[in-house]
């Protein structure tokens, strides 16, 4: 980090504020207008243009978290890689896209693309070779996910990156998992970054927003067509997402560190087959997320040994929620086989691995003690 670079709890803290200039205030003020002034004004201000004071500086924030020169916010994560895909890729255009994946965003494409007439290639794993042998001459796009859902694979993002350059192919990632707290991927050469910010972003389970980051050049493009499909975000929850990003650097910390300490007591544990959590060392990928994120998330997955239910499991828990959701400042776990995975069948799960015996495991901000306690007593009471 350069001298004058500041640090990341500031950024949070304080890039991106809407100064009060009217009565000082300490916070930011909400400007909840639809219609603004149009003549001599630098600026035409409309919600639906991502341009309205509060959106226009929180953008600040999240382009100073990513380390690019600017962002947008959108009213969910698939406002913002919708418009994002639609601003780079037109009929005839083909995207290389991981396998492993969000399922909305798969189902976006599978279901939208054709509509366009945008063809695609789902990789057959995440190694760089897998990538570049789904490249085809139309390929204008590389989309990747690391670590992914639920697995916590990790995708070499320095590697697609030289790949995407090397062949002329922009590349973009979902670093939603790992958030800019715990990975940077346009440092590691990645052209856009996306979030779903009603993750860790927003952090309390509370907010509905998504966010894209690049350079003002590729910005444009995303605005261009951002303005048309209308995904924005209304001023009030952009003003609560600012206050939510100001623990951001805080809150994620804290959650990856408590999650480093389960993930090791886990892997201990003898009613649990498997951890999946690339901060470990019997990761497959550990050197290489050792080598690209800043701290290892805290997203994790276990598999319980045979012959405790994992659904009653999760019903005994008394502290940690079952929750599709993740990344709340509250722990929450899920089964993936009956949730994110559902819709593929035993021996499509069965091919990558995926146990119904697994569980998805979002730490949160609790004491760890209280965590493993309550781990342990509903271990207790399931049967087995
Ligand atoms: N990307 C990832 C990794 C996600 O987990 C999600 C939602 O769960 C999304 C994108 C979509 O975000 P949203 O639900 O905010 O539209």
């Amino acid at each position: 980090m350069t001298k004058n670079k500041l640090g990341l709890n500031t950024i949070c803290t304080h890039t991106g504020e809407v100064k009060d200039e009217q009565f000082k205030g300490a916070v930011s003020p909400i400007y909840l207008s639809t219609s603004y002034e149009f003549l001599d004004v630098d600026v035409k201000r409309y919600p639906r243009y991502f341009n309205t004071p509060n959106q226009e500086y929180l953008a600040q924030k999240i382009a100073a978290l990513e380390h690019t020169e600017s962002a947008m916010i959108f009213g969910s994560g698939m406002a913002a890689i919708s418009t994002m895909f639609l601003a780079f890729l037109r009929q005839g255009d083909h995207l290389v896209v991981q396998n492993t994946l969000y399922g909305g965003t798969l189902n976006f494409i599978k279901e939208e693309f054709p509509k366009y007439g945008i063809e695609y290639t789902f990789t057959n794993g995440y190694q760089v070779e897998d990538f570049k042998a789904a490249i085809q001459p139309n390929t204008k796009l590389i989309h990747i996910e690391t670590p992914s859902n639920p697995l916590m694979t990790i995708t070499d993002i320095k590697a697609i990156a030289k790949l995407g350059k090397s062949k002329g192919i922009l590349t973009s990632i979902d670093n939603t998992f790992a958030s800019p707290v715990n990975q940077n991927p346009i440092d590691l050469g990645i052209d856009m970054v996306m979030h779903s910010a009603t993750k860790y972003f927003g952090g309390h389970s509370d907010i509905l927003a998504g966010a894209v980051a690049s350079s003002n050049e590729h910005m444009e493009r995303i605005w261009n067509v951002g303005k048309n499909l209308g995904g924005s975000l209304s001023d009030m929850t952009v003003w609560m997402l600012e206050r939510s990003m100001k623990t951001l650097g805080l809150r994620v910390k804290a959650q990856t560190k408590n999650a480093m300490k389960l993930a090791k007591w886990l892997e201990k544990h003898p009613k649990v087959l498997k951890v999946y959590y690339p901060g470990l060392k019997s990761h497959p990928d550990y050197k290489l997320a050792k080598s690209q994120m800043k701290g290892f998330g805290a997203m994790l997955s276990f598999e319980l040994i045979d012959g405790i239910d994992s659904q009653q499991f999760q019903k005994e828990l008394k502290l940690i929620k079952s929750s599709m959701s993740l990344a709340g400042v509250e722990s929450t776990v899920l089964s993936p086989h009956l949730t994110s995975h559902a819709l593929l069948t035993q021996d499509e799960r069965d091919a990558i691995g995926l146990s119904n015996q697994l569980i998805r495991f979002s730490v949160g901000i609790e004491d760890v003690k209280d965590l493993k306690r309550d781990i342990e007593q509903a271990i207790n009471s399931t049967k087995h």
